[in-house]
């Protein structure tokens, strides 16, 4: 049977799930998303994907046309419908069609799309040896113009990163704030370890508060673990004992090359390494 694709109430077989060419959110990204995980049949921290696409959505005046606890059953009978209990779940909701017009107040019904897939992971060997990445020239959006909090369909600046990335021969790219602070990849929030301190940059550094950053901020304070959320700079990250990037879809994946410079002493280290058992532990608990 085809994957079965939630629009707006319904369910679609997939080559038939389609939406309105005049949708402010193909024409703008005008709209958010939000992209989760389930593990055993239970999404993972469902809830506080819901409540941060729908700050996403408040941020940018965008009503939302179902309730959370709806939006959830939607979510949960999507994943059934598709008899999908370790996967990947694309939540989406768009301004809706309206006219050739920025204007916002010129489109009607907002759409909510789910699309519940199979999880496409990155290769054990950056787990077990640990990936390189690079710093790009793109910026992270500044906070003025586009809140990086806000989870929105336009992504253009995480995709100019992430060109510049692969350009440069990684998966995943270091953007760095309009300070010149560190921020986050394009898609995964960043740590360091230093003197058996967690060290991550805070939310006005301008990154997307991610759902798995505080799940593995949560697990190294349970750890007794000192978790500190301060600016850092690209020499935070040279002069690191380890690094490691977290995600919905990559979970804990650790870093030990930045701009060809070598992290610690190039290997995956002793804290990431227990963070990244303890998530897995905990996720599939
Ligand atoms: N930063 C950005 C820019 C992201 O798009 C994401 C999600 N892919 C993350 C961080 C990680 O957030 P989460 O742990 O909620 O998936």
């Amino acid at each position: 049977m085809s994957l079965q694709i939630y629009i707006s109430g319904k369910l679609y077989n997939k080559e038939d799930a389609k939406i309105s060419v005049y949708d402010h959110g193909l024409l703008y990204g005008d709209g958010v998303f939000e992209g989760m995980r389930s593990y055993n049949g239970k999404v993972f921290r469902h809830r506080e994907h819901l409540e941060r696409l729908w700050k996403s959505a408040r941020a940018i005046m965008l009503e939302i046309p179902i309730s959370m606890d709806e939006m959830e059953k939607a979510v949960n009978d999507t994943l059934a419908a598709n008899n999908i209990s370790d996967g990947y779940i694309r939540l989406v909701v768009t301004r809706g069609a309206g006219s050739l017009g920025l204007d916002p107040n010129r489109t009607q019904n907002p759409q909510v799309i789910i699309i519940t897939d199979k999880i496409s992971l990155y290769p054990d060997e950056y787990y077990e040896n640990g990936l390189e990445i690079v710093t790009v020239s793109t910026i992270r959006n500044h906070p003025a113009a586009l809140s990086p909090r806000v989870k929105s369909l336009n992504y253009l600046n995480n995709i100019m990163a992430k060109i510049e990335g692969l350009q440069a021969g990684c998966e995943e790219a270091l953007m760095l704030n309009h300070n010149g602070e560190v921020a986050e990849c394009t898609g995964d929030n960043i740590f360091i370890v230093r003197n058996g301190e967690l060290l991550t940059p805070p939310i006005d550094a301008g990154i997307l508060e991610g759902i798995t950053r505080q799940a593995v901020i949560d697990l190294a304070r349970e750890a007794e673990i000192t978790v500190r959320e301060i600016a850092l700079t690209r020499h935070d990250i040279f002069t690191a004992d380890e690094c490691f990037l977290t995600g919905s879809a990559a979970e804990v994946v650790p870093v030990v090359k930045l701009d060809r410079r070598v992290i610690g002493d190039g290997k995956p280290g002793p804290i990431t390494r227990k963070l990244k058992d303890r998530f897995h532990e905990y996720t599939r608990s």
